[in-house]
């Protein structure tokens, strides 16, 4: 029930759809009404229209069906049998006729509310996806979260037919044919309606197992396309290392496991429908021998041809009942969908709130005791150092040894969980993080570039389309030594660079998120300089590039190069989450510990 109020949450600003859907439903059912107790004067006509040749008076007192009966009969007496058949018959064609406009109408006014719920829950829930804090990505596997937005989101939509099948369309359809039925013959109506709770008992025992068995299924889809996703994102380590049999093992087995689910969940699904086929056969059987008994023997009224009609209108009760069934069966399963999304939509969302941030640095960034770790293991261990405004801070150290987590807790990507950074006197986390972010400039390790155009990577705000600075451009790939490459590309600033960069090279990559960073032109800059060896051409623009991005900035950098060290006014050593040394490329090389160690081991100046 609670997932219904939260299906139908979703349909309310669908409300004059869902007027017209409603509508188009009162007439169908009345149509289709009409359709079926046609079958009625077609009787009276075949039956007694050609024979009784004279006027049966009707009793003063005659009720609606014995009215209606009389009426007809003196109709088809009038126009004479053959003439009857024929408007009786171009009635049927028009009633079908408009029946299937408004039922095309009813269909069309539930596509919209079906495809534009699922267009607003998408969009919320990628507006969730970029509001979520960073340690969440780090946690959730990236393919069952889209497979949650895609295939559990489809889920929902069709709940939400189920839904409206349930509250709008099926009651309705019921309604208007148990109104008949009780109109034509209470007694036997009452006798069958009787019937009705042991249906419903076993329709509910079976859909209650699905839910679960969903459930199942959609985690172990979401797996499936966590490998796959990892497969496309790692094929060049798959290939080399000739991995594909034992990629394909896991696949599989996943892939068996997801087989197996499905078939347990259709093997309830389906039971549903061939159940109420016989119960609702089995009613009809036994109404036939009750009815059957009150036309013999001449009580309740009920002639045979009226008989026949009743029991036309009464199977047509069965469709929407079992419209009824499916529709429960569609939010069972939509419902194990909603709460997959639901983790999703009910995540924390990084913290927005706070000071806003408006001018940049005018004094000093400090780390203050900072004892951080991603799980319970720390990862730094009360560090403490401070970055002077316009000064360059350069953090070495072993790998592993916390110099990237540094960068990340500046960027405020996770939450300190002792001690503080301070900018200017004021914690970080006190300040509104779009706002603090403004201040920043980011390049990472591995130059993420996204599958767009190469401008629309410098200026990350464009993607969606929007006015480009084309001067800014110029000059900040220029600034990255990069005009001379994007100017010989095909299509230039408007070629694709391809799925994370890939129709470039590396060199290229690392000079496109440089100008990526100059274009912002942030104050402060964080730089995780890329590890990986460049030919001595490319190497010497990326350090030139990195010069100019660093000019004039405070900034503070993982540095694995001695030109990027030279830059800097101080260098930390870290070592296992610690500062060791700290103190200029001169002073550290005469001390001859750690730095004097890594330095001539020729670590960072490959
Ligand atoms: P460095 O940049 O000096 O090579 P990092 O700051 O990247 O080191 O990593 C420091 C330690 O934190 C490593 O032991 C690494 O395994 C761990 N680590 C880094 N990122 C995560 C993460 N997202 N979740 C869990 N542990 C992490």
């Amino acid at each position: 029930m609670k997932r219904l109020r939260e299906l139908i949450g979703y349909v309310l600003p669908y409300k004059a759809n869902l007027a017209v859907n409603i509508i188009c439903n009162v007439l169908n059912a009345f149509l289709s009404l009409c359709t079926f107790l046609s079958v009625v004067p077609f009787l009276r006509i075949l039956f007694s229209g050609s024979a009784s040749e004279e006027l049966v008076e009707l009793p003063a007192d005659a009720d609606g069906i014995e009215f209606l009966s009389g009426q007809f009969d003196v109709f088809v007496r009038s126009v004479g049998a053959e003439v009857a058949l024929f408007y009786l018959c171009l009635g049927i064609v028009v009633v079908t006729v408009l029946k299937n406009a408004v039922g095309y109408a009813a269909l069309f006014s539930l596509a919209t509310i079906r495809t534009g719920v699922s267009r607003d829950l998408r969009n919320i829930l990628y507006v969730k996806i970029l509001r979520l804090p960073m340690a969440w990505y780090t946690d959730a596997r990236k393919g069952d979260a889209i497979s949650r937005m895609t295939n559990d989101l489809m889920e929902v939509e069709f709940s939400i037919i189920g839904t409206i099948e349930i509250l709008f369309k099926a009651p309705i359809a019921i309604l208007v044919s148990l109104g008949t039925l009780f109109y034509l013959s209470w007694e036997l109506t009452l006798f069958s309606i009787s019937f009705l709770p042991l249906s419903g008992f076993v329709i509910s025992r079976i859909a209650k197992s699905l839910k679960f068995a969903a459930r199942k299924g959609k985690e172990e889809l979401g797996g499936l396309v966590s490998i796959l996703d990892e497969t496309m994102a790692g094929m060049s380590v798959v290939k080399a290392f000739h991995a594909e049999d034992s990629f394909y093992g896991r696949f599989n087995a996943s892939n068996q496991r997801f087989f197996k689910l499905m078939r347990r969940l259709y093997k309830r699904e389906y039971l549903s429908s061939p159940v109420s086929e016989i119960v609702s056969l089995t009613v009809m059987s036994v109404l036939l021998w009750f009815g059957g008994k009150l036309v013999l023997s001449g009580e309740g009224m009920l002639t045979g041809d009226w008989f026949i009609g009743y029991l036309v209108v009464f199977s047509q009760i069965i469709p929407p009942a079992r419209s009824i069934s499916d529709g429960w069966f569609r939010i069972q399963k939509g419902s194990a969908s909603l709460d997959r999304l639901d983790e999703i939509l009910n995540a924390e969302e990084e913290d927005n709130a706070g000071k806003v941030l408006a001018k940049p640095l005018v004094s000093e960034i400090r780390f203050e005791n900072i004892t951080f770790g991603y799980g319970s293991k720390p990862v730094l261990q009360d560090v403490s150092f401070g970055i002077k405004k316009g000064e360059s801070v350069a953090l070495v150290g072993p790998s592993g040894s916390g110099k990237t987590t540094l960068i990340h807790l500046l960027a405020r990507f996770y939450q300190i969980q002792d001690g503080s950074i301070v900018w200017d006197g004021t914690d970080i986390s006190d300040f509104e993080s779009s706002s603090y972010r403004a201040q920043l400039g980011l390049v990472t390790q591995e130059s993420r570039l996204f599958n767009a155009s190469v401008s629309q990577n410098i200026d990350m705000n464009s993607l969606a389309g929007g006015d480009l600075d084309e001067r800014r451009l110029k000059s900040s790939a220029e600034a990255a030594n990069a005009l001379e490459f994007i100017e010989a590309l095909e299509g230039r600033w408007n070629a694709n660079v391809g799925d994370g960069g890939g129709k470039l090279s590396g060199g290229q990559r690392q000079r496109l998120s440089i100008a990526r960073a100059l274009y912002k032109d942030p104050p402060v800059l964080l730089l995780d300089e890329a590890t990986s060896a460049l030919d001595a051409a490319s190497e010497q623009k990326v350090q030139e590039a990195i010069g100019r991005l660093m000019n004039g900035r405070t900034s503070l950098v993982v540095a694995h190069r001695l030109s990027t060290i030279r830059y800097a006014k101080k260098i930390i050593v870290l070592d296992e989450g610690r500062i060791q040394e700290t103190g200029t490329h001169e002073e550290l090389m005469t001390q001859e510990g750690l730095y004097h160690r890594l330095f001539t081991m020729q670590e960072f100046n490959q």
